[in-house]
């Protein structure tokens, strides 16, 4: 009958959409042998990064960090530590004391950085940094007192010295002119003489990833390694000096940001990449950079999401074929509302009152289809820091000449500590990958300000002894 047909036709119809949208969400997909195909590759970029030879043109930069150890837990005294790069800029006091009851106290104030102040000129941002730290002193009391800083700087810098870091290249939301290719420290330092109102003991600039390994290594001396998986990404962790060629000397270890955002910038997951990815690239503030960074972080998982939908609604195949405004908004989906929508707890419904707070109109249909792709999107980030992560405890545990490794990473970020799956699919690729490392994680709370301290105060100390 003509009914019959007719039910036949939009069941067919209906199928066909489905398959589309299973075929969509398989390019998302990477099998296991592609996982050990990313790790393998990350191995090699981690060697050509250490390697004197092809340092210059390696995609992961290896930066020494000028930390030759862990904290052993005797470190003391009053520090300021200043955390830019992440969310927000913050200035804290970290008090560290040692004996019976080892503790680190810290008051902190955080100061938000207008996004015309992130892109405008080098000058005009650290004016605005030395200006929320003279906030931070008067709020304090503490204009005179002249503590040994500690600066976390959360970008690529290559370090002379524990106090001496050249930007290499902004990331993430940042772009100020005139501050590529110049010290960072200096910069401050220029920017506290303009202001000629009070002066500071520079002592350590450290990467966010460095801070959190030290934070953790101060309560577990297996803590190696040091994870941010938050609006960027990055690891560092403890190598054998003799393995870093761009340093002199060979005894003992120094602790290497990897920077392994920038893995693949030299086209080496090319053949991972969608075109979601190269559009998600292309409308970043730094085109043809931090391509894996671009698969795995905070800042840049909803803007996938929302290269997906917007493909899909093209195609009819969601938001009944409309595209909206929201759809349009770069920066939406931000990493809390991909964690509520992929929260297993929540109804379906509840997922269209997220998106309807974001202001996209969804049937129950369309609601399913975006909880599949943020999980698409954010299971293949986790696996591929977990590549990432294997090729890391593996070189490692190759370092030692060990058969078996116990290692701790400490880990920070937003991504890691909101995202319902996240962490788990981390670990388990970590397992599957590197089956002979026993790798802990755990997470360090404000890595970045605490771990700043402890740098300072191990710098102080280093330098007093020697
Ligand atoms: C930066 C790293 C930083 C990471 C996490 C990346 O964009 O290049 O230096 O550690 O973000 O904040
Ligand atoms: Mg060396």
């Amino acid at each position: 009958s003509k009914g019959a047909a007719m039910v036949t036709a939009v069941a067919q119809r209906l199928m066909s959409q489905r398959q589309e949208i299973d075929d969509t969400l398989a390019l998302l997909r990477l099998e296991k042998a592609q996982l050990r195909q990313v790790r393998d590759r990350m191995r090699v970029e981690l060697e050509r990064g250490l390697k004197k030879d092809s340092h210059d043109t390696a995609s992961v930069k290896m930066l020494p960090s000028f930390v030759y150890r862990t904290p052993d837990g005797s470190e003391t005294g009053k520090y300021l530590a200043l955390d830019l790069g992440g969310t927000n800029f913050r200035v804290l006091v970290v008090k560290i004391r040692t004996g019976m009851s080892q503790s680190v106290r810290m008051y902190n104030k955080i100061y938000a950085i207008p996004q015309e102040i992130m892109q405008g000129t080098g000058e005009e941002l650290f004016d605005h940094i030395v200006q929320c730290i003279s906030d931070f002193l008067d709020y304090m009391g503490m204009k005179n007192s002249r503590l040994p800083l500690g600066f976390t700087f959360s970008f690529p810098c290559r370090q002379t010295g524990i106090d001496k870091g050249t930007l290499v290249s902004w990331t993430k939301g940042f772009k100020a002119t005139d501050c590529e290719g110049n010290d960072v420290v200096d910069m401050l330092r220029e920017a506290i003489k303009r202001r000629n109102e009070f002066d500071l003991d520079i002592v350590a600039v450290v990467n966010d990833t460095v801070g959190t390994m030290m934070t953790c290594a101060y309560e577990d001396p297996k803590c190696e390694i040091g994870l941010i998986a938050g609006t960027g990404s990055n690891v560092c962790y403890m190598e054998e000096m003799k393995n870093i060629e761009t340093v002199e000397g060979d005894e003992g270890q120094m602790c290497v940001n990897t920077e392994w955002g920038g893995f693949g910038e030299n086209g080496c997951i090319e053949d991972i990449r969608t075109k979601y990815d190269r559009e998600v690239d292309e409308g970043s503030l730094n085109y043809g950079k931090q391509r894996f960074e671009k698969m795995t972080s905070g800042m840049y998982l909803g803007e996938i999401v929302r290269q997906i939908l917007t493909d899909l609604t093209n195609r009819g195949l969601l938001f009944r074929g409309r595209i909206t405004e929201p759809l349009k908004t770069r920066g939406i989906f931000e990493t809390k509302f991909l964690s509520q929508i992929e929260s297993d707890r929540l109804a379906l419904l509840q997922v269209r009152a997220i998106l309807q707070q974001l202001g996209l109109d969804s049937t129950c249909d369309d609601s399913i289809i975006v909880k599949e792709v943020c999980g698409a999107v954010s299971r293949r980030a986790a696996q591929l820091c977990g590549a990432g992560m294997a090729a890391v405890v593996d070189k490692i545990r190759e370092n030692r000449g060990l058969d078996h490794l116990e290692v701790t990473v400490g880990v920070d970020g937003t991504l890691y500590k909101l995202h319902p799956h996240f962490s788990r699919i981390l670990k388990d690729t970590v397992k599957e990958l590197a089956p002979k490392c026993d790798v802990e994680f755990v997470l360090s709370e404000d890595g970045s300000g605490k771990g700043a301290a402890l740098i300072t105060a191990v710098a102080k100390r280093f330098c007093a002894e020697t």
